[in-house]
């Protein structure tokens, strides 16, 4: 171990409730120091075959008892609630946001737990009568293979964990390298409040990703990342007839009209695009602002951007902390000087913080228009491009020409005008006056075009984890209320 040290003396893989050896670590980096703090077991993908088998044994107790599903997974919330103070330091050393919202990301795994326990799922009976019966039951798949990425490390491995347990599926995560600790603490936590096999998390890189995809016990894939590896992760899934949820990129646009009143949204439009560094999936990544208070709305976003702390997240106080990774760093970077090269204006920021980890000073660029990379493509962090535009037609036509279509906002006090602009946007979920306010439990979340297929959260994302069995008779079933 390195200096520096949060967690345990070791992490280690459970499987079946036991520690499972493996041969060989990996370093895990600290983006706020940019260096290694402590090192995870490298799970080869050898090695799945063991694993896999375990779930696969699991599954069929599982899925008989929905009633233990449900006491389990309740018990599981509670132990993670239990343990928030442990788990997030973890999660802000390799993640790098700072301690208050690692918290919150614990707290959002607790949320999707009690949400799935708590879900009622609604009876499908299509017909009882003299014609006969027909009724159509939701079925767990078997063993689920979940792949997620480094922004959210919890939260978006819960949003799968929890609806696929509650159906009655087990479940094998495999978190991003870049953060592997603070889930792999939670499957050690849970080693005597889950049935062994039930859920099982594998660390390691792409490789152990794609051999769980193409792994014979996977009957389900539930991918979060980039539009890249998404295509990889489908393709293969495809190999299989596996059924696979792609949760990718995107390249959200907040559009703003000139009826707002400036100085009431600034704040709320700075965190629209600063969330969690700009590394969110559904952050406004590009600013659409109508002429006339272009100026105003620029300056306003850039005085937040220039007073916002910025530092380590173990620091109190510090609202934004490093880029996660160095690869993601170097990108933003390029991305900015890119933009200013092609003649971007820089409101604040446009540079590396000095000194040692991954800092970036929050940027705002303005007077660039749609064909510069860092409004075309997906920056993933802590930059915010603001573009000119002129009405309605102008504005959505533009917004829609993207290969993506995740998340999108309109900005206006005229709310039939925010509906009928929200209408003719091609994104999974569209919020007024906010960007992002579509994650919540009950709400499905998913992209449109290249940013996915599938969505998850809701009753649709527990559908989500299941296969329709439709059951028929000739004649009616005499008591359908049990
Ligand atoms: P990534 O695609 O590089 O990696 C995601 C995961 O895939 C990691 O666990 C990685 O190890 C694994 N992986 C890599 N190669 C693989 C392969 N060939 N087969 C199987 N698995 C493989 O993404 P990232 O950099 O970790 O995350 C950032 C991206 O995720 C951004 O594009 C962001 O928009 C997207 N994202 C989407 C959502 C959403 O809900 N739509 C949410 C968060 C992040």
């Amino acid at each position: 171990m390195t200096t520096g040290q949060i967690g345990p003396d070791a992490y280690r893989i459970t499987v079946a409730g036991a520690d499972f050896d493996v041969a060989g670590t990996f370093g895990v980096i600290n983006p706020a120091t940019g260096r290694v703090f402590a090192q995870a077991p490298e799970v080869t993908p050898d090695r799945l075959d063991e694993i896999m088998a375990t779930a696969a044994a699991a599954f069929r107790g599982w899925r008989r008892d929905e009633a233990a599903r449900i006491a389990a997974m309740r018990a599981a919330a509670d132990v993670i609630e239990a343990n928030a103070d442990y788990l997030a330091p973890i999660l802000t050393s390799e993640q790098g946001m700072p301690l208050r919202e690692a918290k919150a990301d614990v707290g959002r795994a607790v949320e999707w737990m009690r949400y799935y326990v708590d879900l009622e799922i609604p009876r499908e009976l299509v017909r009882n009568d003299m014609h006969g019966y027909a009724e159509v039951f939701r079925r767990p798949l078997g063993v689920v293979s979940a792949i997620t990425p480094w922004n959210f490390p919890l939260a978006l491995a819960f949003w799968k964990i929890a609806p696929a347990l509650r159906a009655g599926n087990t479940i094998v995560v495999k978190p991003s390298a870049f953060t592997p600790l603070s889930i792999l603490e939670i499957s050690r936590l849970l080693r005597d409040v889950l049935p062994d096999g039930v859920f099982t998390v594998v660390t390691g890189g792409g490789k152990l990703g794609a051999a769980l995809v193409a792994h014979p016990h996977t009957n389900k894939v539930s991918f979060t990342g980039s539009t890249e590896v998404g295509r990889l992760v489908g393709v293969a899934a495809a190999q299989n007839i596996t059924p696979a949820t792609l949760e990718l990129g995107g390249n959200d646009a907040a559009i703003v009209f000139d009826d707002v009143d400036v100085q009431e949204i600034a704040q709320r439009l700075f965190w629209a695009s600063f969330l969690n560094n700009g590394q969110a999936c559904l952050a406004a990544k590009r600013i659409y602002v109508q002429d006339r208070i272009y100026d105003d709305v620029v300056e306003a976003v850039a005085a937040v951007a220039r007073s916002v702390p910025v530092g380590d997240g173990k620091v109190p106080n510090n609202l934004l902390g490093p880029v996660n990774n160095k690869p993601q760093f170097d990108r933003v970077a390029e991305l900015v000087n890119d933009a200013i090269a092609s003649g971007a204006k820089v409101a604040a920021g446009g540079a590396p913080i000095k000194g040692e980890g991954y800092f970036y000073a929050p940027t705002v660029l303005a007077d660039l228009t749609d064909g510069v990379r860092v409004v075309d493509e997906e920056q993933f962090g802590p930059v915010m491009p603001i573009v000119r535009f002129s009405d309605a037609d102008d504005a959505v036509r533009r917004a829609n020409a993207s290969p993506y279509g995740l998340t999108a906002s309109v900005w206006t006090p005229q709310y039939e005008r925010a509906l009928r602009v929200a209408a003719e946007l091609d994104a999974g979920q569209v919020s007024i006056n906010v960007h992002g306010l579509g994650v919540q439990t009950g709400l499905p979340f998913g992209g449109h075009k290249q940013s996915g297929i599938g969505v998850e959260n809701g009753i649709w994302g527990y559908y989500g984890f299941t296969e329709t069995t439709a059951v028929t008779g000739f004649q009616a079933v005499p008591d359908v209320s049990r």
